[in-house]
């Protein structure tokens, strides 16, 4: 038996879509790893919902292969571990289609059953883990099932990324949303704000005092955020053939990181004081204008399978943007992402100004300084400044302090970004999961850039060889703009 550290509420988690991929190697490996560390309460029970005819043991075996493939920590491996032995008597799984009423009344019924209820406490977490046109149906089917209340108990959603195509589709989820549940009640993920190293964003901000006063428009010449993916569509090729960059990268993960990176300080840390500045930060971003943005698609992404012969989806985008306000008024902000470019990346450099006068005639253009925050592979933080070289000259070179998770905590594996996020999730605690205005704001700053990049007229994105860091206009661009691009985090 693992004797638990913090003890969320024992619930059931009721997963849509649990034959799928994400339920397999994300979610429930997450939840064993939690129980193996003693963070869930030891009565949380999961029953998966799908269309495909498995039964109960041919369920549980397939989420124990994935257990061992992917958590954190493996029944066989971590033998301080035996959570599964714990875990899986709680484990339940009932097929249907999910447009059929029929399955949530057998969901109610499993539910309501004694032996649950006098365990689970009627808690009860949803989790929408389907292809996102499923989200509405299922909705609406658990609010006319009536399982969005309980009494005594809560019931809470998780809805899974992408929320919507654009503003209108992800409004008309979130009326679909409000028709059943209220706002306490919804947690709308974006695993990007699980990672402890974005997390960390916050801590460096607000736990230092060293920073913040450098933190504005009159200190930092501009901003970078990369994501770069060495993959891929991969299998995904169909679904990711109408939905292209912006979709995928720039609505949620990227705006998300610009957002932590930029706003004001809150007044707590807590779910409404967060978002509150999150969203102001959103209201302030300038439309970018398309002269600033390069798109790129990856030579051969016509070829892959599900993706069009003609496809003029981009799988590469560099834009710049503003964000309007007092702090960051004139500092560009440069946003990059792709597939299939050179290494897997996402980093955030802030670059400041460079020094007014340069007194040492030996070095000619010295490196602005500069903080990196390494978000993955190798997370950490960088700091590069200038410094003397030994010797008789003044001459001066750039030098890169860097402070890295694993130096500093050998033994600690960084835990997933779900472990964190479903921990949150059944403890109610909605701070790293996006609020309604927020989702709606961060469409708004994107529907314009989609619908000038969808345009029949509009030019087609660029080549790009697999392996680059993505079309050679990205660099004119920088050039035109003054600044290179960062790969401050790459290891050596
Ligand atoms: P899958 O494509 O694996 O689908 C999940 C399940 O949904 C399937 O097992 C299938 O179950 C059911 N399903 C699939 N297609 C249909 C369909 N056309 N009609 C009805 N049911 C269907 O998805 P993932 O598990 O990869 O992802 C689930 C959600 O999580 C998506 O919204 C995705 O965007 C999001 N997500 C996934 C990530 C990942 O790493 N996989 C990462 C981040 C977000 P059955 O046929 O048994 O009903």
């Amino acid at each position: 038996m693992v004797e638990p550290k913090i003890l969320t509420d024992p619930c059931t988690i009721v997963i849509f879509g649990a034959s799928g991929d994400l339920t397999w190697r994300k979610l429930v490996p997450a939840l064993h790893s939690l129980s193996c560390d003693g963070l869930i309460h030891p009565n949380t029970g999961i029953v998966g919902v799908a269309r495909s005819p498995l039964d109960k043991k041919a369920f549980t075996d397939h989420l124990y292969e994935g257990v061992l493939g992917y958590a954190r920590l493996k029944p066989e491996k971590d033998t301080l571990c035996a959570a599964w032995q714990q875990f899986f008597p709680r484990i339940d799984y009932i097929h249907g289609d999910y447009d059929d009423h029929e399955l949530y009344v057998s969901l109610g019924k499993l539910l309501d059953d004694p032996e649950i209820r006098s365990w689970a406490k009627g808690n009860v977490l949803f989790y929408l883990a389907t292809p996102p046109a499923l989200f509405p149906v299922i909705v609406g089917h658990i609010g006319s099932a009536g399982m969005n209340r309980s009494y005594p108990g809560w019931r809470r959603i998780v809805v899974e990324k992408p929320f919507g195509h654009n503003l209108k589709s992800a409004r008309s989820l979130n009326d679909e949303l409000y028709s059943v549940f209220t706002e306490s009640q919804i947690f709308r993920i974006d695993h990007y704000l699980g990672k402890e190293t974005v997390q960390n964003i916050l801590s460096l901000r607000f736990a230092n005092a060293i920073f913040e006063p450098l933190w504005n428009r009159n200190f930092v010449d501009h901003i970078q955020i990369l994501v770069s993916e060495q993959v891929g569509v991969g299998t995904r090729g169909g679904y990711y053939d109408h939905t292209g960059v912006v979709r995928d990268m720039i609505q949620n993960h990227l705006l998300q990181l610009l957002t932590l990176m930029t706003m004001e300080p809150p007044v707590a840390y807590n779910a409404w004081s967060l978002r509150d500045e999150k969203v102001k930060v959103l209201q302030a971003v300038r439309n970018a204008k398309l002269m600033d943005c390069v798109w790129g698609q990856y030579r051969g992404y016509r070829d892959e399978p599900g993706v069009q012969p003609d496809s003029r989806t981009a799988t590469y985008a560099a834009l710049k943007v503003y964000v309007d306000n007092w702090r960051w008024q004139g500092v560009p902000i440069y946003l990059r992402t792709g597939k299939k470019l050179a290494e897997r990346s996402s980093e955030i450099s802030l670059q400041f100004k460079r020094v007014p006068h340069f007194l040492f005639p030996e070095s000619y253009d010295p490196t602005p300084n500069h903080i990196s925050i390494c978000i993955a592979p190798d997370e950490g933080v960088h700091l590069g400044f200038e410094t003397k070289v030994p010797g008789a000259s003044m001459k001066t070179d750039s030098v890169d302090m860097i402070y890295r998770y694993s130096d500093r905590f050998e033994t600690y594996v960084i835990p997933d970004a779900y472990e964190r996020l479903l921990t949150d999730a059944i403890q109610g605690d909605a701070t790293l999961f996006a609020r309604r205005d927020e989702i709606e704001w961060s469409w708004k700053v994107v529907d314009w850039l989609i619908t000038a990049m969808e345009k029949p007229a509009a030019a087609p994105p660029l080549l790009y060889e697999p392996g680059s860091w993505g079309p050679e206009e990205a660099n004119q661009f920088s050039d035109r703009e003054g600044f290179t691009w960062h790969h401050s985090c790459s290891r050596e």
